[in-house]
């Protein structure tokens, strides 16, 4: 029985999510018969955060599971690159609410921003009042380190690095710009959110302006000394689409930007101009996490137990998503998707006194080179236990061979799933 639990939990941190939801009901039921009701708070509603809620209920129904977001809806990042190059007219196929998870698994949905944590107390203060937990998860996202960034104001060159009104931004302003323009795109150094993010997103602003803007161009400005993520398959797609379009700069790191001349300087020297300038500015973990002390010794991201993803620094409260130290797995929807769902699985191990299982996850990161191709790297990712970090099981991360139509079909159906498992 407990070898069959534990292979079950490890299908499940492979992200799994169908196989995963067929079997639920039969461990819901083993889980529930240790009695005693238990608490978990969930911050943040978005790729994590949703899915350790709903898994922790799925898992053990007499767990209480307060998430706490600040907003009443979610937008997907995952996507949102495509509004920007026209793919998509919107982005009401990417947003979602909170009511189905709320009705469908007794998760009780608060909308607040948490303004603190006391780990010894267990308590996470709020804008609408005090929760008490036994267990926390953190998953609030990326914050930016904009002070990196002398002059920086993302109401003039817009990140949009968080989908919503800042993507909604920069669309308007490539909608706005002249024919024969200029569009400036600054990537910060590595680790960021989703590594080939900025690289599909400069196909698609390239896609727009072939499109749309005659005559225009795209200077991508990338302060790491190479494309980060599936490099061999961007440059194939941008010589067969975008000769002429786009100007790649490695190693060019965005310091200092001049919004009444719309320019930005290069290590405080070289100034490139744009009629559109999109900064992603380099990042760490969400706003919270700093405040209740879980960030380590670089000052930006959270260390975690790459089994539990329980903090190294207070016990109790488990870091997932982008904010953790997740070792070799990337900043991605994805990846938060799995973390959460092996997170949930040990705490309602640890809850129920039992064994905690074997972390086990996955990846996959699609990227759209034009409006009916796409590419896409894949990983799968295990405790080193000698090292006790998490790494790339040996073999296992490859790309695709080709920029194809298959892969973007694909690419629309996880979007599908992920989305719906996150707000059913
Ligand atoms: C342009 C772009 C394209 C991307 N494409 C892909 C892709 O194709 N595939 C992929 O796998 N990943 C992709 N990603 C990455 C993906 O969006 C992130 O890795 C993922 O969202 C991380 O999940 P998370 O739970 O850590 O944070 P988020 O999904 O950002 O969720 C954090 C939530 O916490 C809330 N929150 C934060 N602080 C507080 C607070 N104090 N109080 C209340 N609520 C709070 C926020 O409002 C937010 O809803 C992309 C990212 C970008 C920017």
């Amino acid at each position: 029985m407990t070898m069959e639990r534990r292979n079950f939990l490890k299908l499940l941190g492979a992200g799994a999510a169908a196989t995963a939801s067929v079997g639920l009901a039969g461990y819901a039921n083993a889980a529930t018969s240790a009695g005693g009701k238990h608490k978990v708070v969930v911050i943040g509603g978005g790729y994590g955060g949703t899915i350790a809620a709903r898994y922790i209920r799925m898992m053990d129904a007499s767990i209480e599971v307060t998430l706490i977001e600040r907003n009443d809806h979610y937008v997907s990042c995952p996507f949102s690159n495509l509004y920007l190059g026209g793919i998509l007219p919107d982005l009401k196929s990417l947003t979602i609410k909170y009511d189905k998870l709320a009705k469908n698994h007794g998760i009780k949905v608060v909308q607040a921003e948490v303004t603190g944590i006391d780990a010894e107390n267990h308590s996470v203060t709020t804008s609408k009042g005090v929760f008490q937990y036994d267990r926390l998860v953190v998953s609030p996202g990326v914050e930016f380190r904009t002070d990196e960034i002398k002059g920086y104001d993302q109401e003039v060159m817009p990140h949009a690095w968080k989908a919503g009104p800042q993507t909604v931004l920069l669309r308007k302003q490539l909608e706005a710009m002249k024919p024969g323009g200029t569009v400036v795109l600054s990537i910060p150094l590595a680790p960021f959110r989703c590594p080939p993010g900025p690289y599909e997103r400069t196909s698609m602003i390239a896609m727009y302006l072939k499109q749309h803007k005659p005559g225009s161009k795209i200077i991508v400005l990338d302060a790491n000394p190479d494309i980060v993520s599936k490099k061999g398959l961007f440059l194939k797609g941008w010589k067969k689409h975008y000769e002429g379009i786009i100007d790649y700069r490695p190693a060019k790191k965005v310091t200092e930007v001049d919004n009444k001349n719309m320019s930005v300087l290069i290590e405080g020297i070289d100034e490139i101009k744009g009629d559109v300038i999109n900064i992603i500015p380099p990042q760490k973990a969400g706003h919270i996490a700093h405040v209740a002390g879980l960030v380590g010794p670089d000052g930006k991201w959270c260390p975690v137990n790459p089994t539990t993803f329980e903090s190294t620094l207070h016990k109790d409260i488990h870091v997932i998503g982008d904010s953790s130290i997740a070792g070799a797995m990337p900043k991605s929807g994805y990846s938060a998707n799995s973390e959460a769902k092996v997170c949930a699985a040990n705490i309602v191990a640890l809850m129920n006194g039992r064994e905690t299982t074997e972390m086990s996850g996955v990846n996959t990161c699609y990227s759209f080179l034009s409006e009916k191709e796409a590419v896409s790297v894949t990983g799968v990712y295990q405790v080193n236990k000698e090292k006790n970090v998490i790494e790339a099981v040996p073999g296992s991360v490859g790309v695709s061979p080709d920029l194809s139509e298959l892969e973007a079909v694909y690419a629309q159906s996880w979007v599908k799933n992920i989305l719906n498992e996150m707000s059913s």
